[in-house]
């Protein structure tokens, strides 16, 4: 078994309603890697440049992160700002500074095209077509997009639902892809795009995942403080594939129990700003916070 996660490392600037922080770190793989050491070591592909703090190169080495396919490169790391309105649910970018990261061009270590996983982290679907057609296995493929690529990549992205596995997808974004606000046509529409497993995320409110004629759905957890939303579906879909790679069972039942570990890591990202959240947590918090999905959903 082997996770290869590709997608955006970044410093970002966050600005809540109570806090503003800049160049602290983010970007879709960094939330995915960390979320999927939890369960599975991952081997990343990424670009930063020669200001990359040392100090988030020993946090990914601290979490077994496997770093052969991360390029340091002359010039500054990808750049992103954003800031939440009071209620969280409205997000504003401030900037994208894509620096080194305009010339990403994903290439995969002799070791990685083996994977037995791979996450699709959010990039321009050119660059994640390129990752698939670097591939020598046949992995369990998992792709995570956003609104800019639907908007502007639209055939890129619809020729890429053929080659996945899984679509995680959020509900806006869902209805942007199908035109269906009714979840349950907008899932049939996914599907008939390609992916045979498709996981539909309400931000706060849970998530659903649609297989063959089968539903399940995981609530939100209810918490007492959310400090920073950046990167919670980034974390869900790190969870989820790392869970998966390490149970190495793509059985409906366990997709159930990868959902619910998405969610637990997602529930601690929102608790803290950047990824202080997802970053040292024990097996403990863990096991706690998957109880209390458990206690909530029983009946
Ligand atoms: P999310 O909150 O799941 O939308 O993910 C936020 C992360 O996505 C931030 O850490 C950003 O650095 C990163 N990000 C923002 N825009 C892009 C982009 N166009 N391509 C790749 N990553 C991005």
């Amino acid at each position: 078994m082997s996770l290869v996660i590709v997608g955006s490392i970044a410093l970002d600037t966050i600005e809540t309603s109570t806090r503003s922080v800049s160049d602290v770190p983010g970007g879709s793989t960094s939330y995915c890697a960390l979320a999927a050491s939890y369960f599975f070591p991952p081997q990343i592909v990424g670009v930063v440049g020669e200001d990359f703090p040392e100090s988030v190169i020993s946090l990914f080495k601290d979490h077994h992160i496997k770093l052969e396919g991360l390029v340091i490169e002359a010039g500054k790391t990808f750049r992103w700002g954003g800031r939440y309105a009071e209620n969280f649910d409205d997000r504003t970018t401030l900037f994208t500074d894509l620096n080194v990261f305009a010339n990403f061009n994903p290439t995969l270590p002799e070791a990685y095209k083996s994977a037995s996983h791979v996450l699709l982290a959010n990039i321009h679907p050119g660059l994640q077509h390129h990752v698939l057609d670097q591939l020598d296995s046949q992995a369990f493929v998992v792709l995570d997009t956003m609104n800019l690529w639907i908007d502007t990549a639209h055939d890129e992205l619809i020729s890429l639902m053929k080659r996945i596995n899984m679509l995680v997808i959020n509900d806006e974004e869902s209805r942007m892809l199908t035109g269906e606000r009714n979840y349950g046509k907008a899932a049939q529409k996914l599907r008939a795009m390609g992916p045979e497993w498709v996981v539909i995320k309400k931000g706060q409110h849970g998530a659903l995942l649609f297989h063959d004629d089968r539903l399940f759905t995981v609530p939100g957890l209810v918490l007492d403080e959310v400090v920073d939303p950046t990167g919670a579906g980034d974390t869900f879909v790190g969870a989820l594939i790392g869970y998966l790679a390490q149970s190495k069972d793509l059985s409906f039942d366990n997709m159930k129990l990868a959902l619910v570990f998405g969610s637990v890591l997602a529930s601690f990202c929102v608790e803290a700003l950047s990824v202080n959240g997802i970053s040292y947590l024990e097996e403990s918090d863990l096991e706690a916070r998957y109880d209390e999905f458990v206690i909530m959903s029983q009946f």
